[in-house]
């Protein structure tokens, strides 16, 4: 068997936020803290954990974050005037609408309330026009963390053959036109592809990003294939089968440690560049 590489997220991660901390100091210098502001509607725990391990590595960083936590029952209405009042105030450099909100809030509406200059986690139409045209200051998070990933790697995209299985607004798509706009050819999958494994199987790059514990077989990885697997299910399992597609792959993440602690650390990187872009 030959040597694999195992691409371990925290390492990536800690590579970004060392390359932050000189620029958060030289930003408070000046007066200026970088500041994010998180906003979570309701009660689920999945979400509310998720933003709590935000505010922390914020903290971590020092970085602010201002926690706004609005009831369940909250409207779109008053949900948009919470963004507008935040997109207003020039001590906040970055907007984090945590998804999924309450099914009676129109969440796009929401989403595309944030101002383009404080959209850090790359949610609005007007930053996923960008990203996808190839200029976005702020690309979603995790597409982010799969291409901060390869470069650390030193792994080309150019010329190869991406296989994206998932077309969500925050993943498949931003990623498959990241991944685009570096010179791969890309195939982006979906829930009606017929037989998907076909599409893996000529993959040099396998981005999972479809939602479902180990998705990805083992005996659709084809010799020497990069798997990047941005895929979080309960009980800490990824979308791809690990094990499995570990035999014939070249590099791949691990779940947890891979994807996820990158993504966190793309959306401290985009806040400091915001502050850095209003302040400096
Ligand atoms: P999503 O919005 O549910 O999208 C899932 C995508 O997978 C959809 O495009 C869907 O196709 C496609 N799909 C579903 N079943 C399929 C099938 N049988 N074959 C091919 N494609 C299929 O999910 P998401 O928000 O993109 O998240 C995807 C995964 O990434 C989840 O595990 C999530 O927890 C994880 N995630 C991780 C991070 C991180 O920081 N690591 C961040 C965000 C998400 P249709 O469009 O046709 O429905």
């Amino acid at each position: 068997m030959s040597e694999k590489l195992i691409l371990d997220g925290n390492v990536v991660a800690n590579a970004v936020k060392n390359e932050l901390k000189g620029r958060i100091s030289t930003l408070k210098q000046n007066g200026i803290t970088p500041c994010l502001a998180t906003i979570l509607v309701g009660d689920d725990s999945s979400s509310a954990t998720y933003v709590k391990m935000k505010g922390n590595a914020c903290a971590k960083l020092g970085i602010e974050s201002r926690k706004i936590h609005l009831d369940k029952e909250t409207t779109t209405e008053q949900l948009l005037e919470t963004i507008n009042a935040l997109n207003n105030d020039k001590d906040v450099h970055g907007i984090l609408l945590q998804h999924p909100v309450p099914s009676h809030i129109d969440e796009r509406k929401a989403f595309e309330a944030i101002k383009i200059d404080k959209d850090v986690d790359g949610v609005t139409s007007f930053g996923y026009g960008q990203t996808a045209l190839g200029f976005g200051k702020y690309p979603s998070c995790t597409p982010a963390a799969i291409m901060k990933i390869m470069e650390h790697y030193g792994l080309e995209a150019s010329g190869k053959h991406a296989v994206v299985v998932g077309r969500s607004p925050i993943l498949g798509k931003p990623v498959s036109a990241l991944l685009l706009n570096k010179d791969a050819t890309v195939t982006t999958c979906h829930s009606r592809t017929l037989h998907v494994e076909e599409y893996v199987k000529q993959a040099d790059i396998v981005i999972a990003a479809v939602g479902k514990p180990n998705f990805i077989q083992g005996d659709w990885i084809k010799p020497g294939a990069v798997i990047l697997d941005a895929g979080y299910n309960k009980g800490n399992i990824g979308d791809v089968d690990y094990e499995a597609c570990l035999e014939n792959a070249s590099a791949i993440t691990p779940v947890p440690g891979g994807v996820g602690p990158v993504t966190i650390s793309m959306l401290l990187k985009h806040t400091v560049d915001s502050a850095e872009a209003v302040n400096v």
